[in-house]
């Protein structure tokens, strides 16, 4: 993946030069709303249906967010990568 790429800018509204830098992102929220659900299911009698599951390990690959820093007008946008066991940013 290189550092710079160029793609389009929703606030210039046009293509332009970006610099990528990885973010991690998702896992929080996504975490919270589990804790809300499993704080509910408490409350009801008898099997907890999924929360009665072992919870698995890791998986082997994590999702990469990338941000996108316009170089023209300095402003970032997220935008949601893809699953990558090996994440590398080079200088071209
Ligand atoms: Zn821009």
């Amino acid at each position: 993946m290189p550092k710079r790429v160029r793609t389009f800018c929703p606030f210039c509204k046009k293509h332009s030069l970006h610099e990528v830098e990885k973010v991690k992102r998702g896992k929080a929220s996504s975490l919270s709303r589990i804790a809300r659900q499993k704080k509910k299911q408490k409350a009801r009698i008898g099997n907890s249906g999924k929360f009665s599951k072992v919870p698995g390990g890791d998986k082997p690959t994590k999702k990469v967010f990338l941000r996108y820093t316009c170089v023209e007008c300095k402003k970032s946008h997220t935008r949601e990568g893809f699953r990558a066991s090996r994440f590398e940013l080079v200088e071209t």
